[in-house]
């Protein structure tokens, strides 16, 4: 193994952050020795598909200095790493679950055996990225097992996950896990700044709220709506919080007249709420809303700490009920009557 190439920097991949992750795959290039399946695990938004996508890039990558082998890093400009960059090289398949299924299916599973037994048309490998696999049913995962076990030679599965939990354990015995960690606030911050050029105050607020989610800090970016949406969001909650009951059950019902959006403006809520219970106990520091640090100091001392936990819990058994389709102008109307009256 080479140990200068093992050098170059992580960053070569286009990737802020998961330098574990990229080192792992690295060494692996190097040794000329890739295995058939790989887990790439961590939370929503962190960077699964991304770090899976670079990698089958750098599988077919035609950069290196010998183009028969798979270079470290994918060089980003051959006409291979383009075509799986956007999605078209014939050696690249996707598969994930239908928008209009509940889990990605057998039929699914049987088209990648049939794809992964004929030739590469391209490449050197043929690769299959399954993105959310805890989406699979059992019927098509025991199906997929086969291709595990006795893979052909050319063959690389890139499967993503939040939890490895949520697989069966003959599917995690075969294939090498790959996690993902949240990153720091810092490190989001930077990106922000160095990479899309956004201004220190907002990558500041930007970088908090994602809570160690760079693929969350991107689309807040690239969506402005994400942020004014945010912004309109909370100044609904500071109304609610001056509001009466009859203008609370007003609002319970047209909230729920939007039941995409609930999940979000809830989570949105839980963090407001965090905030307060943080800054009830003087922790002010903490907060995730940074730029709202004045209004959440001044509920925080309206409130109190043990007020603004029980409001917490209020929040998460919302969101737990919905879960479990409990009616959703119910539930809310439960909340609307559990959050303290603030002015
Ligand atoms: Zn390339």
């Amino acid at each position: 193994m080479n140990s200068a190439l093992l050098q170059a920097k992580p960053h070569e991949w286009g990737i802020v952050g998961h330098d574990h992750a990229i080192d792992l795959l690295r060494r692996a290039l190097a040794a000329q020795r890739i295995r058939h399946a790989y887990l790439f695990t961590g939370p929503e938004h962190i960077g699964k598909s991304l770090l899976a996508q670079r990698f089958a890039q750098t599988l077919l990558c035609m950069g290196g200095p010998d183009p028969r082998v798979a270079p470290l890093n994918p060089c980003g400009t051959c006409l291979a790493c383009r075509k799986v960059m956007h999605g078209n090289h014939p050696d690249v398949h996707f598969i994930s679950r239908a928008p209009d299924k509940q889990f990605i299916l057998i039929e699914q599973v049987r088209t990648l055996q049939s794809d992964s037994a004929r030739r590469t048309l391209e490449g050197r490998r043929n690769i299959f990225i399954i993105q959310g696999m805890h989406e699979m049913n059992t019927q098509a995962a025991n199906c997929l097992l086969k291709t595990l076990e006795e893979p052909e030679p050319d063959v690389v599965l890139l499967l993503t996950v939040p939890d490895p939990g949520l697989l069966l354990p003959t599917i995690l015995s075969r294939v090498q896990q790959i996690s993902m960690h949240l990153l720091t606030p810092a490190q989001i911050r930077e990106a922000l700044e160095q990479r899309w050029g956004v201004e220190p105050g907002e990558a500041n607020v930007i970088a908090a709220l994602a809570a160690g989610r760079m693929g969350w800090a991107v689309q807040a970016v690239e969506n402005e709506n994400l942020l004014a949406e945010r912004k309109e969001q909370l100044e609904m909650l500071e109304q609610l919080l001056l509001a009466n009951r009859v203008e609370r059950f007003a609002a319970a019902l047209h909230l729920s007249e939007d039941a995409d959006k609930l999940p979000a403006i809830l989570e949105l809520w839980l963090l407001w709420w965090r905030d307060i219970v943080l800054a009830a106990h003087n922790s002010l520091d903490l907060v995730v809303n940074v730029d709202m640090r004045g209004t959440i100091a001044k509920q925080a001392a309206q409130v109190g700490p043990t007020e603004a936990e029980r409001v917490v819990r209020a929040i998460l058994r919302t969101m737990e009920a919905l879960e479990q389709n409990v009616n959703a102008r119910v539930a809310l109307e439960v909340l609307m009557l559990d959050m303290p009256m603030v002015r």
